[in-house]
């Protein structure tokens, strides 16, 4: 006991065990992110002390203008919070619901530094962008005039769809290419129904089909087009692909039944929400109800994990992470609504083997000492020798990370430069890629990041596409006369 303090690690069994059932911490979850009333909004824009150095904004990848909407949402001046707040962002209400703000604006907030807890910037952006929906004030962004050129997109994510908003608003025939049957990227198929509701993303894909923006769903690039057949068509391509290649583990017993990879798990939930067939949830084998759950990793694919299997009625669920609390890739704030819903987290932990008989019925797992940091930094795991423990599990989810797929292969265009770790090389201010008029953005570029930096990204990417387009133009125009 006293070795484990030391190490700061807590065993599962030292937990008081949460007596909850599920549907209680389903209601104790609803609460957390139930929507503010007009009352709560007000208070907390109140809150904001106006304080003139707006760290909230500088530490916002798309640098909202928060004091400005705080205040005219105080004043009770919605429509103008609106426009303010639409100016810098495509998808505000949906970076409102999922930002991780604790590490973005309201973590930089002044108020937040001086202890007295952070005005709730993201429930207010949600607040307002929502009531906007509501209030018919979102209307699509028609061009007043064609400009005659058209630009391709591949990636219905939130970098494809940020760019192609703001391309189409600037006169340019968009058409998105995506291989999946719904667009929205991960934020369809990746993040949990609780944290972002599907139709909210819906009615953002609607507008652009509204705007004038054509889809092109089941269309995948490599296997329906290359991307030189792509440039032949558009004056511009932009790839915004994001990062699939799921991180496996390697350790006996790995190949088991039942050991799943984590966007299989969450797609086949949020599939199930949205009412598709999907046999492997119906047979069980992606479905946690009843089941004691392990998931390996500690990032916020993680959490949403746990958070699922907690909601569809898992008997148990523990999240296996080698490092601590403190070094964990995930929100601090979704670790803490993890711990409220009853997940248990075995932190200084990784598994060695999984055993079991044709399916998976137990982990065995050993315990990590954090010793000296290395080249980046961190602290270097290393096995606690004698400390092998197992656990119980009739299904283990494995969560450790995405890596991009290989695009040069895929797209047959051996001349797209990708960096050591597979990620497409774009330059940082004009986001072109190593082939000329092949830009880059979100995810595929910086690697797994967030809904908010694959925004900013798609904007900026949609800039540099207008003034290559607009320069290409001009070059045309001079050769001919
Ligand atoms: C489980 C999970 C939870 C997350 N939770 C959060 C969160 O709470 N908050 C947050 O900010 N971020 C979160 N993220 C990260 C966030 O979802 C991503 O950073 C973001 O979606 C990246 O956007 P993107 O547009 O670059 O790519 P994506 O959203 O991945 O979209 C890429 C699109 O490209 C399409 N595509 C890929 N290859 C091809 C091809 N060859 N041809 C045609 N189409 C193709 C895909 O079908 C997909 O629709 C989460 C990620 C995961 C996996
Ligand atoms: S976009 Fe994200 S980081 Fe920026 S203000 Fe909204 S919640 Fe905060």
């Amino acid at each position: 006991m006293a070795k484990q303090k030391m190490l700061g690690f807590v065993h599962t069994a030292q937990r008081m065990p949460d007596k909850r059932t599920a549907e209680e911490r389903r209601k104790d979850f609803r609460e957390i992110y139930a929507r503010f009333t007009d009352q709560r909004a007000t208070e907390q824009a109140n809150r904001c002390s106006q304080c003139g150095v707006p760290f909230c904004q500088v530490h916002c990848p798309v640098q909202n203008n928060i004091p400005d909407w705080l205040k005219l949402t105080a004043e009770g001046r919605l429509e103008e919070a609106y426009e303010a707040s639409q100016a810098t962002n495509n998808l505000p209400e949906i970076c409102g619901r999922i930002c991780p703000q604790d590490r973005l604006c309201e973590g930089n907030c002044v108020i937040e530094q001086s202890t007295h807890g952070a005005v709730t910037i993201g429930s207010v952006e949600r607040y307002i962008n929502d009531t906007a929906w509501e209030q018919g004030w979102v209307k699509p962004r028609v061009p007043s005039r064609e400009l005659g050129a058209s630009v391709g997109i591949i990636g219905a994510g939130p970098a494809g769809l940020a760019a192609a908003e703001e391309l189409r608003a600037k006169g340019y025939e968009v058409h998105v290419y995506d291989r999946y049957d719904r667009m929205g990227g991960l934020m369809v198929y990746g993040i949990p129904g609780f944290k972002l509701e599907k139709d909210v993303v819906q009615r953002r894909v609607q507008l652009l089909v509204d705007a004038g923006v054509t889809f092109h769903a089941n269309f995948e690039v490599g296997r329906d087009a290359t991307l030189a057949d792509l440039r032949r068509k558009h004056a511009a391509v932009l790839i915004a692909t994001g990062v699939y290649k799921a991180r496996d583990l390697d350790a006996p017993g790995a190949s088991l039944g039942n050991i799943v990879p984590a966007l299989e798990y969450l797609t086949a939930s949020n599939r199930k929400d949205l009412g598709d067939a999907v046999p492997a949830f119906e047979d069980g084998s992606l479905n946690a109800v009843g089941k004691n759950v392990v998931v390996v990793g500690g990032g916020d694919t993680a959490m949403d994990c746990v958070r699922t299997a907690i909601r569809q009625g898992a008997t148990s669920v523990k999240c296996l992470y080698r490092r601590d609390r403190k070094n964990m890739p995930g929100s601090q704030r979704e670790v803490a609504h993890a711990e409220e819903e009853g997940v248990e987290f075995i932190w200084q932990a990784a598994p060695e083997a999984f055993v079991g008989d044709g399916n998976v019925s137990g982990v065995r797992a050993v315990r990590i000492h954090l010793g000296v940091a290395d080249a980046t930094g961190r602290q270097t795991p290393q096995v606690i020798e004698g400390s092998e423990f197992t656990i119980e599990a009739d299904i283990v989810i494995k969560a450790l990370g995405f890596d991009p797929e290989n695009l040069p292969d895929l797209f047959d265009e051996p001349g797209l430069k990708v960096t050591r770790w597979g990620t497409v090389t774009a330059d940082a201010r004009t986001k072109m890629t190593s082939v000329d008029g092949v830009f880059g953005a979100g995810d595929i570029v910086r690697g797994a990041s967030l809904v908010v930096w694959a925004i900013r990204d798609g904007r900026d990417a949609a800039e540099s596409i207008h003034a290559y387009v607009k320069a290409k133009a001009v070059a045309y125009a001079e050769a001919a006369e």
